[in-house]
């Protein structure tokens, strides 16, 4: 069959041969016959077309250079470009690459080639670079991927390494470039390594505090949700621990803020020194930290002594002084507790306000510097709060009223008042300081209402020194709080008011606190001394529950104890240590006499009481059992009236 097909292919050929030289003769045989013009005109053509022939030559070679040149520029930008390129075959191996490429790997274009790209990242990104490589493939122009490149060049040994962004696009097959028929992906390696540290700084500083370098408020609320989430679904509790440090601002104040700030991160490294690592301890602003524990557990119980303990542990660190700028700083922290979930849909919001709440309990209570949340702290943080704002209120609008307790001798007879603030509250009526006194000398609003105190006592012993009812001899005693008393402007105040009111000093008693009197406290030895001088006497209120020394009895102005109603309250009775409760008692006396000072007892309820006060010589008796708190109207008629007597029953 096929030696057929050539047979014919032979006879066809030859035909068209003869046909070709048929057709040659027959165009010599035409060209003889044309004239010479018609020659020269054919000649010309001939030339003509030569040129065009010649002219299209000069075109195609031209062409063919500047392909050349541009496939030169090409391959050079492809080489120097300022990120690394390769292509990818649809295993991923490099199939080529570009110089920059092999000289961020620090090795050779040869060396690349035919090597998978995973091969030149580092082991701990092998796992991101697989986990996100096929994606990745999938539409690249969406994707990057960011992974630690590590140098390898069999010459120079292991290198260094490089945080390398991958970027890519699908490469299009080309029949007329069928080198690339194995090309499926291009790749852009870029080294980002730089921008990667800055995006960190930038992300670092975002979520941390700038002086401590300690995580902060942002940061925390995401810790706070994860932990919340954890604990809801292992049925477990966690802790939160908020504090902050004790008159830090003083600090502050009296020693500069760069001490401050000084101290700041000392007490940072002291805290995070005493930590564990697992913990989250972070800077909320100031002088306030709030810590995290890791550890959760599924019984609250159980988690509570964790809190404790690490917030004990944290307060023992502070024991040692820290030494800054030359000075030796005493540091204390209140310290408060929230034990969480509390609820169900308890937020990281909730979470951080329990602990604050419960750091401010431990704040007003001197006894412990840990305090755990619990909700009716927080009925009771609420009810201050709402109190505070009513107590401004009656502030302003003066809805406050003194009333007085007689104090009497052991005839009966009323020998002076101690004046007693009562709060005329729209909802609650007539309130007692025990229910706001408190909430006064939280905020600071004692001094003010002191001041009111003060005025309106002096007022009405003029009045009474006016309408005879007082000799100038007969004293009130007002109650002074420690807070008023640190006002560098308090016997000012106590000066302008006596001027004001137009009453001798004599006839003012300042009831103070034990703790007033202790040695260290200058500035209020002074104002006492000052006070003093011009007349006034000095009484210590709930004498016996403080820790006065008696040295520091001896040197104050005071010239009245009186004894606190809890040893009154045993006298006479045969319940409740009424041996020791008279032995004080009977102490308390006669030191003071000693001393040359009067005594007062407080809260004297029973006729018991009395006799027993009586035996041991006690100067004055306020309580009950002669008269409660009343207002001016009753001691207009009891000053009017004789001596108080006791029905003897
Ligand atoms: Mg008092």
């Amino acid at each position: 069959m096929k030696k057929s097909r050539d047979k014919f292919s032979e006879k066809e050929a030859s035909y068209h041969r003869e046909q070709a030289e048929d057709l040659a003769q027959e165009r010599v045989h035409e060209l003889k016959q044309l004239n010479e013009s018609e020659k020269d005109e054919l000649l010309s053509e001939l030339h003509i077309h030569q040129i065009e022939l010649e002219l299209q030559n000069r075109e195609l070679r031209e062409s063919q250079s500047r392909l050349e040149f541009v496939q030169r520029q090409y391959a050079e930008l492809y080489n120097e470009a300022p990120v690394g390129y390769a292509s990818l075959d649809q295993n991923g191996l490099i199939v080529r690459c570009n110089n920059t490429l092999a000289t961020m790997l620090g090795s050779t274009p040869d060396f690349i080639k035919s090597r998978p790209l995973v091969h030149f990242i580092s082991k701990k990104d092998h796992a991101v670079f697989l986990g996100r490589y096929r994606a990745f493939v999938k539409s690249p122009a969406d994707k990057f991927i960011d992974v630690q490149f590590h140098t390898k060049n069999p010459e120079q040994g292991d290198g260094t390494t490089f945080i390398g962004r991958i970027q890519g696009r699908h490469i299009t097959r080309h029949e007329s470039a069928p080198q690339l028929k194995n090309e499926t992906l291009l790749v852009a390696i870029s080294d980002v390594t730089v921008q990667k540290e800055n995006e960190d700084r930038v992300q670092h500083q975002a979520f941390h505090d700038a002086l401590t370098g300690l995580p902060n408020r942002i940061n925390l609320t995401g810790h706070i949700t994860t932990a919340l989430a954890l604990a809801g679904r292992q049925n477990r509790f966690g802790a939160l621990l908020f504090m902050d440090i004790d008159r830090f601002k003083t600090v502050n104040d009296s020693l500069g803020h760069q001490v401050g700030d000084e101290l700041l991160v000392r007490f940072v490294e002291r805290l995070s020194a005493n930590l564990r690592k697992q913990d989250l301890l972070v800077r909320l602003g100031g002088d306030e930290f709030v810590l995290l524990l890791a550890e959760q557990h599924n019984d609250r119980i159980q988690m509570a002594k964790v809190a404790k303990w690490v917030a004990i542990n944290l307060i023992r660190s502070l024991t040692e002084p820290f030494l800054v700028a030359g000075h030796n700083i005493q540091v204390e922290i209140s310290l408060g507790i929230s034990l969480f979930p509390s609820h169900d849909d308890d937020t990281p919001v909730d979470v951080l306000r329990q602990a604050d709440t419960a750091m401010y309990q431990a704040k007003a209570d001197p006894s412990t510097a840990i305090a755990f949340f619990d909700f009716d702290m927080q009925e009771r943080a609420r009810r201050r709060l709402s109190l505070e704002g009513q107590f401004r209120i009656a502030l302003e609008k003066e809805h406050f009223e003194l009333h007085y307790q007689p104090q009497v001798n052991l005839q009966g007879e009323i020998v002076a008042l101690e004046a007693l603030i009562r709060w005329h509250h729209p909802d609650h009526g007539l309130m007692t300081p025990a229910l706001f006194i408190p909430v006064a000398e939280e905020t600071g609003l004692i001094v003010p209402m002191g001041e009111w105190v003060i005025d309106a006592a002096t007022r009405q012993i003029a009045r009474w020194q006016e309408q005879g009812l007082c000799k100038p001899e007969f004293q009130v005693a007002i109650n002074i709080s420690t807070r008023q008393i640190q006002e560098n402007s308090f016997a000012t105040v106590i000066e302008q008011a006596l001027k004001t009111a137009a009453v001798p000093a004599q006839s003012v008693a300042l009831e103070i606190t034990e703790s007033l009197l202790l040695p260290n406290d200058k500035r209020c030895s002074v104002q006492l001394h000052r006070l003093s001088q011009q007349g006034l006497t000095f009484s210590v209120d709930d004498f016996g529950t403080g820790y006065s020394s008696l040295s520091v009895l001896q040197q104050a102005p005071i010239g009245e104890l009186k004894i606190d109603r809890r040893f009154i309250s045993g006298l006479g009775s045969d319940v409740q240590e009424p041996r020791s409760n008279l032995a004080l008692v009977r102490l308390i006396i006669s030191m003071a006499k000693e001393l040359d000072m009067q005594v007062v007892a407080e809260g004297v309820e029973t006729l018991q009481q009395l006799e027993v006060l009586r035996s041991l010589k006690c100067d004055l008796i306020q309580g009950y059992l002669f008269s409660k708190p009343v207002s001016v109207s009753h001691i207009n008629e009891l000053l009017k009236g004789g001596p108080i007597i006791i029905d003897e029953r």
